[in-house]
């Protein structure tokens, strides 16, 4: 027989939310699904951005036509600092709201999924860091993507920035995953390019890093395979034509499955190392795991060279006779060709940002040891410093 997966001798667990949906116009169908819940004052929380591009009135008139009593919460912020979700939990709690709905990119839902907590548990968002010290179960909640990127939308975790420390906080808890998912790529057609192409690839970084965690589960590597194909095929339609809904369906449904595959297989350097892009020069969350890929990647390919080649083969380039090194090698290739086709530079030149930088990248990116763990190579202070003046 094959040997196919080398986890037998563990136990790997997978989790997701109760129900997820997929189609073409599903977000209609929030008037049903929050019945089903028992939401009668019913929250939206989004961005401006969100609200600007015309989505969130469709929400609106579904939630008016089922006589749903409901209200929009619209200041979010990218990568949500704390003093957004106290404003919004203040909001939930003095109008008394009885559900959630996050409606937008990771931002807004993790701002949701942090506000229908504190709707059950008291005190602050920061009280909760850390992993499962949640004590109680949040007001249920909807969680409607509008980018295909994060995967929050299945994940027991959300990100917060705090900024009295400049550091970003995360909250894993079993009640952070969402009654209902609602998938609908319509709601995506009108990402900007840039937006198309920084989620794209914060999805492929969650399904590559999955998929090569010392940590990864059978589950992990069966969703994260097939998220990195769907991903190399389609993101180069969704993002060079944006109304492609086939293309932006299977961005979507590749987000998803990363979001499931990292939740059960965990993530790597990728993560740690573009953390202190964010902090330090507010980049995206997809564009700095976008600029740090290849460069990881290229450091990993010994830890796992037959993944990275069953990861260049998924990308679509041809592994055959080469020998294990050539074949993985093809994955890196595969990446810094797809970061072209989408406009991501991944030299940090490219973003004014200059080698006086390293030390405080290396110390930043230090920060986030817990990240090396699962990553398929060791790393020293030494190699992270080499990683980051390889992006130069
Ligand atoms: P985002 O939510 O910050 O949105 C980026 C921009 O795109 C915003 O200006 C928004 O208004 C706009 N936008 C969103 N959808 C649009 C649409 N359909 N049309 C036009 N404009 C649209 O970006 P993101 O990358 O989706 O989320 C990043 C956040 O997600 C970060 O805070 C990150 O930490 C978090 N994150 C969370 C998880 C998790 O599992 N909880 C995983 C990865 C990332």
């Amino acid at each position: 027989m094959k040997k196919v997966f080398n986890e037998i001798d563990k136990t790997s667990i997978f989790l997701s939310p109760n129900k997820v949906v997929i189609g073409k116009g599903v977000s209609q169908q929030i008037c049903g699904e929050l019945k089903a819940l028992g939401g009668q004052k019913v929250l939206i929380v989004t961005d401006e951005g969100v609200v600007k591009a015309g989505l969130v009135q469709a929400i609106e008139d579904a939630l008016a036509a089922g006589k749903v009593d409901h209200t929009v919460y619209a200041g979010v912020e990218p990568e949500p600092p704390v003093r957004v979700v106290d404003e919004c939990a203040r909001i939930v709690r003095e109008g008394k709201f009885d559900a959630i709905i996050g409606f937008g990119g990771g931002s807004s839902l993790d701002v949701a999924k942090a506000v229908s907590l504190l709707g059950t548990n008291k005190g602050n968002i920061l009280d909760y860091v850390g992993i499962d010290l949640v004590p109680f179960r949040g007001l249920p909640k909807i969680l409607i993507p509008t980018t295909a990127g994060t995967g929050s939308e299945v994940t027991r975790v959300f990100v917060v920035t705090d900024e009295a420390d400049n550091t970003k906080k995360v909250i894993y808890s079993n009640y952070v995953l969402p009654d209902v998912a609602l998938l609908d790529p319509l709601l995506t057609l009108s990402m900007p390019r840039p937006v198309t192409a920084d989620t794209g690839f914060d999805a492929l970084v969650h399904a590559i890093e999955s998929y090569v965690s010392v940590n990864t589960t059978p589950f992990a590597e069966i969703l994260a395979i097939q998220a990195v194909s769907l991903i190399a095929h389609n993101l180069p339609i969704a993002y060079s034509k944006g109304s492609n809904i086939q293309a932006r369906y299977n961005m979507l449904l590749a987000a998803t499955l990363a979001g499931m595959s990292f939740t059960s297989g965990g993530l790597g350097a990728v993560h740690g190392l573009s953390y202190p892009l964010g902090t330090e020069y507010h980049m995206a969350h997809g564009r700095s795991n976008a600029i740090m890929l290849p460069h990881i990647m290229k450091y990993n390919l010994p830890g796992s060279l037959e993944k990275y080649a069953k990861i260049a083969a998924a990308m679509g380039q041809s592994v055959d006779g080469l020998n294990p090194f050539e074949a993985a090698e093809k994955s890196v290739d595969a990446v810094k060709g797809l970061l072209k086709t989408v406009n991501i530079p991944y030299k940090l030149t490219d973003y004014g940002i200059d080698k006086d930088a390293i030390p405080k990248l290396v110390e930043g990116g230090l920060k986030q040891a817990r990240l090396f763990v699962p990553n398929p190579c060791d790393l020293a202070e030494k190699d992270v410093k080499h990683i980051y003046e390889s992006t130069f």
